[in-house]
């Protein structure tokens, strides 16, 4: 059982070449999820790569590195936008959880539980992938193919998450529903981006439609917001109100003046 943890990239990628090994980071899904405790495989520690750590701003947006733990996360500096990524890593297990446990592992054991996706998802995240031959970006919507399945073949490792630059006005939340308060794996949780505007100019088609992801179950969606409210789901309405508090009664009752203001009470458009 070879353990090796590289500190350069490419000697990593050799050995994932030349010994098909299980990757490994924080171990907090790992290591649980070995039959009575054994390791019958070899293994490559990602933790300890050159450039694999942290959190950077770069020309065209945010990049995580693929060894970022969710500790890390929490003490960033990040605009309002990512304001659900660090309540999701406040709620992933205890400290020393969040000490362990990377961002990549996260998305990369694919857990309908997963609770860094649907904020990362929202904040339209994309996977830097590498291997050998060379490197690739995959969405993480493509990248996360369903539970447990992700897309990335046996020589390749996530070398990092990357965020497309995002408006400082946007702001963005994250709720969880569990069976207890605390320490708890989610039954479902919603992550949301929103810009304030685009609330209120959604009825003209202006801007951009907000980013809300539900995480449930098998796979998480990502929801039409105004066909959500429209249909009243009660968990919507749950996430809603709790990601939104104020903000979305504002939303609504903006929307509803823009509505009357081209739409006279009473009169029907046709179509
Ligand atoms: C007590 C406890 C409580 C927990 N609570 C929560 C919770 O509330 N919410 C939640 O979402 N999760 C929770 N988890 C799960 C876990 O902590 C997280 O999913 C964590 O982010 C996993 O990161 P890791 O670095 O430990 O992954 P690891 O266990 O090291 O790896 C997980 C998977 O990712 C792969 N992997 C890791 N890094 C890479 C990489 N760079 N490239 C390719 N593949 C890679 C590994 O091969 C493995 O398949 C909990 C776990 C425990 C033990």
């Amino acid at each position: 059982m070879p353990y090796t943890a590289p500190i350069n990239p490419e000697e990593a990628f050799r050995f994932l070449e030349s010994n098909n090994p299980k990757i490994v980071a924080g171990c907090t899904d790992y290591f649980p999820g070995l039959q009575q405790g054994q390791i019958d495989e070899d293994l490559l520690d990602v933790t300890r790569i050159n450039g694999m750590r942290g959190i950077t701003h770069t020309e065209t947006g945010w990049r995580i590195g693929g060894a970022t733990t969710w500790t890390d996360v929490v003490r960033a500096s990040l605009p309002p936008a990512f304001d659900a990524l660090k309540l999701a890593a406040h709620e992933v297990g205890s400290l020393q959880i969040q000490n362990q446990g990377t961002v990549a592992g996260n998305i990369c054991n694919a857990s309908p539980a997963a609770d860094g996706v649907p904020p990362l998802l929202a904040l339209n995240a994309q996977v830097e992938v590498g291997s050998m031959t060379g490197r690739r970006i995959v969405a993480l919507s493509d990248f996360i193919m369903g539970v447990r399945q992700i897309d990335l073949n046996p020589d390749e490792m996530v070398i990092a998450i990357h965020i497309p630059d995002i408006s400082r006005a946007a702001n963005s939340g994250f709720a969880k529903l569990g069976s207890r308060k605390h320490l708890v794996i989610s039954i479902a949780m919603v992550g949301a981006v929103v810009e304030e505007h685009a609330l209120r100019e959604q009825v003209d088609d202006l801007l951009p439609v907000p980013q809300v992801v539900v995480g449930f179950i098998d796979q998480p969606v990502v929801v039409d917001f105004f066909a959500m409210q429209g249909g009243a789901e009660e968990f919507g309405e749950f996430a809603l109100r709790e990601l939104l508090g104020d903000r979305l009664e504002i939303g609504r009752a903006d929307a509803e003046d823009v509505e009357h203001d081209t739409v006279p009470a009473g009169e029907d458009l046709g179509g």
